[in-house]
C-alpha cells in the first residue's frame, strides 16, 4: 500500500516539474538536449495526445447490465473525448530530455 502511494507521489512530482521546469535549466541542458530533442515523445508516440485506456479512445464505455441489455456512456475517465494531453510532453509530441530514461515498460 505504501508503495503505491510513493509511486503517485513520485508522478506527481514529475509532472510538477515538467510544468514548472525554469528556462534556465532548460539552457543547462541544451547542449545534451540537442542531440535527442526532436525524438518523438514515447508515451505519446509523438501525437501530443495520449489515448484514454479506459474506453481505449472511443469516449464511451458500455456497461452490461446484464440480461442481455447494455448501456452505452460516456467515458467518465476522458469525459468523452478519448484522449487526454500527453503529460510527459504537454502536447509537443517532443519527448522531453529529462524523461527520456523514465520506465513505461507496463504501458501496453
Ligand atoms: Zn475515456
Ligand atoms: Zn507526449
Amino acid at each position: 500500500m505504501s508503495f503505491q502511494v510513493v509511486a503517485i507521489s513520485v508522478g506527481l512530482v514529475s509532472v510538477a516539474v515538467g510544468i514548472g521546469i525554469p528556462v534556465f535549466y532548460e539552457s543547462q541542458i541544451d547542449s545534451a538536449a540537442k542531440r535527442d530533442n526532436t525524438q518523438p515523445c514515447f508515451p505519446c508516440n509523438g501525437t501530443g495526445a495520449q489515448k484514454c485506456r479506459f474506453c481505449t479512445g472511443s469516449g464511451t464505455v458500455t456497461v452490461e447490465l446484464g440480461g442481455g441489455e447494455k448501456e452505452v456512456s460516456n467515458c467518465i475517465n476522458c469525459e468523452g473525448v478519448g484522449s487526454f494531453t500527453c503529460t510527459t510532453c504537454q502536447g509537443s509530441g517532443i519527448q522531453p530530455r529529462y524523461l527520456d530514461r523514465r520506465e513505461f515498460k507496463d504501458d501496453d
